[in-house]
């Protein structure tokens, strides 16, 4: 486990630091009174610190501030292009990456192809072969990456970097990053998925104006991430999340985590399958009978104006408000952010799963906000890099820091 620093003169000197970057890096272009007013810091430790920055070239004085009579200011930005991170996420049957700069803006982005349940050594050597292909087409060495992050669907530790169970890949207490940690001499860091988006979220979404929020995923399974005084809450163990795994009918339909009635079975793309069989013989003449349903295929249908599909739609939405309903109720949220691959068919669904889904224990008294993420597909690999980004700009109070604020 980490351990805290002493609590000593150049602690409070790295704090300092940490405080004013942070300020530029979020809020820049910022002229100096604005970030002396935010910080709270005495003028001469303030410009201290920027003369240092600006030496280290992790930042940079940028034109003038519009001028309100007064003397004009000129404004501090963070270098985004200081460094760079890389960011993966796994899918079934492909890796995505993204390269970015320090505030997770992809520079470039690559998909690679393999058979759906390779080995994870073959999954493990094409991260390296496509990372040395980051390296070499930007002419950049490894001291020149903050880190690497991955984002993967299933349970995983990110403390300890192992997937203890991803049921989409079939894999099992599989440890990924650690080969990838020692090709590269680099930080790597791993976490579900969800959580990925999340920190993507908090940094270009919801997070901007809100601080208590939950994200569910709807698409091949059902996923949840939640944060709580601008923070994801992982568990203990890193399984906080598993929200497709929550029971809404004990005699249900069997689930492959071993009980009965999840929530995922009803609304995964697998589950529509499902709910199709119970329809399909009231609707022989739907385009949807003898097709592999995912609400992709659903949507295309609902727009053919296909009546099973309006039926399917009216079932998601009426699994869905019982998840917002668990939600809301557990943890009476300020907002629910709706992120995934069903959002494609979102006209046929949102509004009467959150119309349904006020019927909750706060009625009349409460509301919770229940909106779509406006982040487009790209917050999965974004989130992946600002796992190893947001590492480096922590304030930095452990002995153990990767860290460009310790210098
Ligand atoms: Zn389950």
């Amino acid at each position: 486990m980490n351990k805290l620093r002493k609590a000593d003169k150049s602690l409070i000197k790295d704090l300092n630091r940490s405080t004013v970057i942070n300020a530029i890096r979020r809020k820049g272009p910022i002229s100096r009174t604005e970030i002396a007013q935010q910080t709270k810091l005495g003028q001469s430790t303030m410009t201290k610190i920027i003369d240092e920055l600006i030496t280290l070239d992790l930042v940079h004085e940028k034109g003038e501030a519009n001028s309100t009579g007064g003397r004009k200011a000129i404004l501090l930005e963070f270098n985004n292009l200081f460094a760079y991170a890389i960011g993966i996420k796994i899918m079934q049957d492909h890796l995505i990456f993204a390269f970015t700069d320090l505030q997770a803006n992809i520079i470039d982005k690559r998909e690679i192809f393999y058979e759906s349940s390779s080995n994870t050594s073959l999954i493990i050597n094409l991260m390296i072969d496509t990372i040395y292909e980051f390296l070499n087409d930007f002419h950049i060495e490894t001291k020149n990456l903050v880190g690497i992050g991955i984002a993967v669907s299933g349970l995983v530790n990110s403390k300890t970097g192992m997937v203890l169970r991803s049921p989409l890949l079939d894999w099992d207490h599989i440890d990924i990053s650690q080969p990838i940690k020692e090709e590269f001499s680099l930080p790597v860091f791993i976490d579900n998925d969800v959580n990925a988006y999340m920190l993507a979220e908090l940094e270009f979404g919801y997070g901007k104006t809100s601080n208590q929020f939950i994200c569910i995923s709807l698409g091949d399974g059902i996923g949840a991430s939640f944060v709580i005084d601008n923070k994801v809450y992982k568990g203990e163990y890193g399984g906080a999340g598993e929200f497709g795994h929550t029971v809404i009918n004990v005699d249900g339909r069997p689930c492959h985590c071993g009980q009965y009635g999840c929530l995922e079975t009803y609304l995964s793309n697998r589950a529509l399958n499902l709910n199709a069989q119970e329809f399909s013989a009231r609707y022989p003449k739907s385009i949807l009978n003898g097709q592999n349903i995912n609400y992709e295929t659903l949507t295309l249908a609902a727009r053919e104006k296909d009546e099973m599909a309006f039926v399917l739609f009216e079932q998601v939405s009426k699994y869905l408000s019982v998840g917002l309903i668990n939600a809301i109720n557990s943890f009476n949220p300020k907002t629910i952010v709706l992120i995934g691959e069903a959002l494609v068919g979102k006209e046929f669904f949102i509004n009467e799963s959150i119309e349904r889904a006020k019927e909750n224990f706060f009625r009349g008294s409460i509301e919770t906000k229940i909106v779509t993420s406006n982040l487009g597909n790209d917050a999965w690999v974004q989130g992946a890099a600002l796992q190893a980004i947001d590492m480096v700009f922590q304030p930095p109070i452990y002995e153990e820091a990767n860290s460009l604020i310790s210098m």
